[in-house]
């Protein structure tokens, strides 16, 4: 896969003091080969390597990073900056209701997505519609109506959903969605969106009603779903619904396939255009705002842990690491007073949250992560202030009176303040073990 190659060839780069041109080609060399196994566009892939090297050449040898990393640095930079930087967000209507035309090939995910994004529109307080505008396919409007059922909006289908499968549903597709907008405008939905019909190839009379659909309703966002398999075909695709419907945004769907993103970056790129959400599966869940720089991670298969070395590398007081490890290394007790300054230098960069989203495993454990209490630091903290300077380098004096004093002054429970000198205890003699040695006895990869 695109990540595996390119982890390996970062690997080769690893421990090397300086990079040379030759190791530059080499590495882009590697680069090249692995996008284009991940089907991205062989245009793309050309114009991206070439920007890679251009940087790497004239990049400045930092002190911070090794060669290695600082090729991924630039390579993620890249990969980022081509998905369109930030995560950009429904174009509301200022006034009525926001208007959402969906657009792609047969087979896309279209419909799926009209029940996924009204779902999490709904949830987020808005009032969808659907509009059923594929009266292509049979099936199409009954399909709809399914969908709709399942995320709990109304469906917009003023012709008969079809019982059989020869059954074609009939009527004027640009009429049913100019008639669903002005259903949906009566009504006060603050959403409506419109499911339109597609062909399983690029077809110009299909394209015809495409764009007679969006002329008639003037959409605020008309988004082009596409497939995240379709391999080198997403450019030729993307760029026929670009001229054709002259879309606002991507939706990129099936991403819980196997792609690796090779279709995200031939699109992104050849279009310009900004990928906004990412469909993950069937249910009506399975869906997501797009974010760069997750894909990007994603490509990269390595969490963002360029952007963790750089931030701590201008954050982190060096005296204070230093005063650190020189205590690790004298086996000297780590003390409340340790604890208060690591948690100074945590706080410098950024949230305790963001800084483990950043750690490489970190998509696997989002939900989790989407969970943390960043309030639990500020407790932990001021539990910790409201100890002596004595008590924090000698936490053994901390008895049952100290500890009621201490939950009054940080005002947390007792209990609160227990648990925080059991963890403490355990983490000092977690560190001791650490450091008296023991380490040696462990699988290679638990050295430090
Ligand atoms: P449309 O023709 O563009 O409307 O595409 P549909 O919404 O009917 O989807 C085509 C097929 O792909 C259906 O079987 C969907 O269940 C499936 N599908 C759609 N989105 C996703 C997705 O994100 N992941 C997976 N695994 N399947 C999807
Ligand atoms: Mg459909």
């Amino acid at each position: 896969s695109l990540s595996d190659r390119l982890t390996a060839t970062f690997k080769n780069l690893r421990g090397k003091g300086k990079l040379t041109e030759a190791d530059i080609d080499a590495t882009v060399r590697e680069i090249r080969r692995a996008l284009l196994d991940a089907d991205v566009a062989v245009s793309v892939v050309r114009e991206f390597t070439a920007h890679v090297k251009e940087r790497a050449l004239g990049a400045e040898v930092s002190e911070a990073l090794n060669p290695g990393q600082q090729i991924v640095k630039i390579v993620n930079e890249e990969l980022v900056s081509i998905l369109g930087g930030q995560t950009r967000r429904i174009n509301m209507a200022k006034t009525g209701p926001t208007i959402i035309m969906l657009a792609g090939l047969q087979g896309a995910g279209k419909t799926t997505l009209a029940g996924k994004l009204s779902h999490w529109l709904k949830k987020q307080g808005h009032t969808p519609m659907l509009v059923a505008s594929d009266l292509q396919r049979p099936n199409a409007v009954t399909q709809l109506k399914v969908v709709g059922d399942r995320a709990g909006v109304p469906v917009y289908a003023p012709h008969p959903g079809v019982t059989s499968e020869f059954d074609t549903p009939t009527g004027d597709p640009v009429q049913v969605a100019r008639d669903g907008v002005a259903e949906a405008r009566a009504k006060l939905h603050d959403v409506v969106i419109v499911d339109t019909a597609g062909r399983l190839g690029v077809d110009a009379e299909l394209m015809q009603q495409a764009r007679n659909i969006r002329d008639a309703i003037n959409p605020n966002e008309v988004l082009f779903v596409i497939d995240a398999m379709i391999g080198q075909d997403a450019v030729n695709t993307a760029n026929a619904f670009n001229e054709g419907v002259d879309f606002t945004g991507v939706v990129l769907s099936k991403l819980d396939g196997d792609a690796r993103g090779g279709a995200a970056l031939s699109v992104a790129s050849v279009t310009g255009k900004p990928i906004m959400f990412a469909s993950t599966g069937e249910n009506v869940t399975d869906f997501e705002q797009f974010h760069p720089d997750r894909m990007a991670s994603r490509i990269l298969d390595m969490g963002d842990v360029l952007s963790l070395i750089e931030q701590a590398e201008q954050t982190w007081d060096k005296a204070e690491a230093d005063r650190m490890a020189k205590k690790f290394v004298d086996q000297e007790d780590f003390t409340f007073e340790d604890f208060l300054a690591q948690m100074q230098q945590i706080r410098k960069m950024g949230s305790m949250k963001k800084m483990l989203m950043m750690m490489p495993g970190a998509a696997q454990i989002r939900q989790q992560l989407e969970n943390f209490d960043e309030k639990e630091i500020d407790r932990v903290e001021a539990i910790v202030r409201s100890m002596t300077p004595h008590e924090r380098v000698a936490p053994k004096i901390i008895n049952g009176s100290r500890r009621a004093r201490i939950a009054k002054g940080s005002g947390v429970t007792v209990s609160e303040v227990n648990q925080l000198m059991e963890r403490f205890a355990q983490a000092q003699k977690m560190m001791k073990k650490l450091a008296s040695g023991n380490m040696a006895g462990m699988p290679g990869g638990m050295q430090m």
